[in-house]
């Protein structure tokens, strides 16, 4: 099997979390577990900057943007011209409804260049999937993967399986959400191309993540798909 981890993390997240995970560490999990490319974000864009070039081919940059601090926004060009070939957002972190209008300046930018957005999913009242949904209306051009497929509340997930079977921009992330049968539920009917793995490292571990693929139900062939070709895809690679 090849991988492609569809979404981590470079950095100390301190308050609740309390986890990290630095470079050396995290080159060092690619190569024991396989994974030959990571979608790598840190707030600080600088970071991943440099992780990009000092790693060539193994890191997939997302822009870490806030809509609540323009000078984010702005800089967004700068980065993609920087190589950056994805746009990350999380409501919760920064406080801020997954379909509020002032996102939309950020989706147009990501339509621009032709990138797909990243967007965290699951903790109300701000990244609920009725919300990124709504937002997948607004842009039908913009690919647009839901982190975390719901998360850790049913609902949340069966959610993220209607919105999108609804809005077919929406890409579905497994990371952080702990039912393998809905992996392969999301694979038989939201579409074979719009699942795909990822491990929110530090806050998941691969072993995890991967065997709840493994366990899912799906055949080998399918299984890459989710490990591999749909991140390939959706990043463009
Ligand atoms: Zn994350």
């Amino acid at each position: 099997m090849r991988f492609i981890d569809g979404h981590a993390h470079i950095g100390y997240t301190g308050g609740w979390a309390d986890v990290g995970i630095n470079e050396e560490q995290l080159i060092a999990q690619m190569d024991q577990y396989n994974i030959e490319k990571t979608a790598l974000c840190n707030e600080n864009n600088e970071i991943t900057l440099d992780l990009m070039k000092r790693h060539p081919g193994r890191i997939i940059g997302c822009v870490y943007v806030n809509p609540l601090n323009q000078e984010t926004v702005d800089a967004m060009e700068t980065y993609f011209e920087k190589g950056f070939t994805a746009v990350k957002l999380n409501p919760l972190r920064h406080a801020y409804c997954a379909d509020a209008a002032i996102l939309d300046p950020i989706l147009e930018k990501a339509a621009k260049y032709n990138l797909p957005v990243c967007i965290h999913s699951g903790h109300p009242p701000y990244s609920l999937p009725w919300q990124i949904g709504l937002l997948a209306e607004r842009h039908p051009d913009v690919k647009i993967m839901m982190i975390h497929m719901g998360h850790g509340h049913g609902v949340y997930i069966d959610a993220a399986l209607k919105m999108a079977r609804r809005y077919p921009n929406i890409y579905l992330e497994m990371s952080g959400m702990p039912m393998p049968t809905k992996i392969r539920e999301a694979y038989e009917t939201v579409g074979h191309d719009r699942i795909m793995f990822g491990t929110d490292t530090p806050f998941h571990h691969p072993t995890v993540e991967m065997q709840k693929v493994i366990t899912s139900g799906l055949d080998e062939e399918a299984q890459q798909k989710v490990f591999y070709d749909n991140a390939a895809a959706f990043f463009g690679i």
